[in-house]
C-alpha cells in the first residue's frame, strides 16, 4: 500500500510523525511524505527531523508567502503532479490548513482514497479559514478520523451518517505525541523566576483585530504585576504588536522548538493560549488553560472544566484568572489514551 501524505506545517509534521512512526513498522506500507511549505519555518531544519524523530519531506513544494487563493490553487496544481507520477492508494491530510484542502482536493479529482485525520471538529465560526478548509475536507474524503466523540456528533449532525463515508473515533494523535516526546523534553533555556504562566497569541481573529490584541495585552500585563509570564511571540504577532505601540510586560521569547516547548508546558502553572494544539497539551501536561478564544472545537475540555474561554475581553480574562474552579482531577480519557495512530494504520490495512 502506497500513502502520500500532505503536510504544511511545523505541528503537522509533529501529528503526523506520530502515524509514519507507526507506518514504518509494516514492511507493506510505503508513505512518502509532501510538505507544501505553507509555513516557511526556519526551525524546520534537518536537525528537526532528527530530534523529533519524524521522516524528512520526500517533496517540498515551497508554496508560501500567498494570499488563500493564489496558495491553494498553486497547490492543488503541484499536489497533482505529484500525486500522478507517485500513483498512491491514499493520500492522507491532516487538520484544517491550505495544505489540508489542496491535498484533499487534488486527490479527490484523481479518484485516489482520502483519509482525513482530525475530522469532524468544528468551532461553527465560517469566519475562520480554519473552519471552511475542515467542513470542504471532511466531505469530499473516503475515511474520516475523529479525535472525539463530539467531532463524531458533528458529523452526525451534518448527515454522515447517510453518506458512504466511514467515520471513525479513533482519538487525538497529539496525545500519541505528547507521550512520546514526554521523556525527551529539554529544559527551558530562559531564566524562571519561580512559578510562571505560559501564553501564545497567533490567531488571526486576535492579532488581526487591534481592540481584541489591546484588550489581550493589557490583561497579560496586569496578571504580569502577580506572576511571570512567558510569552514565545509569533514573529507575525511580534510585528502588530510593534506596528501598533503595544507595549508588553511579559517575558518574550522567540518561538521555541518543540522539546522545549513541551518543558516549558511541563513545568508552567497555567497556560493562556488562542492555540487549538496548546488547550490539548495542556490537558495532557495536567495544566489549568484560559483559551483566548470566543469558542474552541475542543468542547470537551470546557464541559470537564479543565479549560475557559474568556475570549479577547480584559475584564473576563482577570476574572477567570483570578476565580475560576478548574478541574484538577486529569484522570478522564477523553483523547484515546495514545493510541491514535496504531489505530489509523489498522484501518487503513482494513479498508
Ligand atoms: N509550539 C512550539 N513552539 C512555540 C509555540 C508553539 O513548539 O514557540 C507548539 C505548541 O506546543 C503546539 C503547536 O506548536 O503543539 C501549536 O501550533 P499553533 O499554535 O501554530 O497551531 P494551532 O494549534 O492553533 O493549530
Amino acid at each position: 500500500m502506497k500513502i502520500v501524505t500532505i503536510l504544511g506545517a511545523r505541528p503537522q509534521f509533529i501529528k503526523a510523525g506520530t502515524v509514519s512512526r507507526e507506518i514504518a513498522k509494516y514492511n507493506e506500507i510505503e508513505e512518502i511524505i509532501v510538505h507544501t511549505g505553507q509555513h516557511y519555518d526556519a526551525n524546520m531544519s534537518d536537525i528537526f527531523f532528527e530530534e523529533m524523530q519524524i521522516p524528512k519531506p520526500h517533496y517540498n513544494l515551497d508554496i508560501n508567502g500567498l494570499g488563500h487563493g493564489a496558495m491553494t490553487g498553486q497547490m492543488l496544481e503541484k499536489i497533482e503532479e505529484v500525486l500522478q507520477k507517485e500513483k498512491p492508494d491514499w493520500v492522507m491530510v491532516y487538520g484544517d490548513t491550505n495544505s489540508t484542502l489542496a491535498g484533499a482536493l487534488a486527490a479527490s479529482k484523481l479518484h485516489i482514497k482520502i483519509a482525513h485525520i482530525e475530522a469532524g471538529l468544528r468551532s461553527f465560526n465560517m469566519k475562520m479559514p480554519e473552519e471552511v478548509n475542515r467542513i470542504l475536507t471532511d466531505r469530499i474524503s473516503t475515511i474520516l478520523f475523529c479525535p472525539t466523540g463530539s467531532a463524531v456528533d458533528n458529523l452526525n449532525c451534518e448527515g454522515y451518517e447517510n453518506l458512504d463515508i466511514k467515520v471513525v473515533k479513533n482519538g487525538d494523535v497529539m496525545q500519541d505525541g505528547a507521550i512520546f516526546y514526554k521523556d525527551l523534553a529539554v529544559e527551558p533555556t530562559i531564566e524562571l523566576k519561580g512559578e510562571y504562566i505560559l501564553s501564545t497569541i497567533h490567531r488571526a481573529e486576535n492579532t488581526d483585530d487591534i481592540e481584541r490584541l489591546t484588550a489581550i495585552v493589557l490583561a497579560l500585563n496586569e496578571i504580569a504585576k502577580e506572576i511571570q509570564i512567558v510569552l514565545p511571540l509569533h514573529p507575525r504577532t511580534k510585528a502588530i504588536l510593534e506596528q501598533n505601540g503595544l507595549e508588553v510586560n511579559c517575558t518574550i521569547i522567540d518561538p521555541v522548538g518543540y522539546l522545549e516547548m513541551v518543558g516549558l508546558i511541563k513545568n508552567a502553572t497555567l497556560i493562556m493560549t488562542d492555540s487549538g494544539g496548546l488547550q490539548k497539551e495542556a490537558f495532557f501536561f495536567e495544566k489549568p488553560c484560559i483559551t483566548l478564544r470566543d469558542e474552541t472545537e475542543w468542547v470537551e475540555l470546557i464541559e470537564n472544566r479543565f479549560n475557559v474561554l474568556a475570549g479577547a475581553s480584559r475584564e473576563k480574562i482577570l476574572e477567570h484568572y483570578k476565580n475560576f474552579k478548574f478541574n484538577d482531577d486529569f484522570s478522564m480519557n477523553l483523547y484515546g489514551g495514545g493510541k491514535a495512530s496504531s489505530i489509523i494504520v489498522k484501518e487503513l490495512l482494513d479498508v
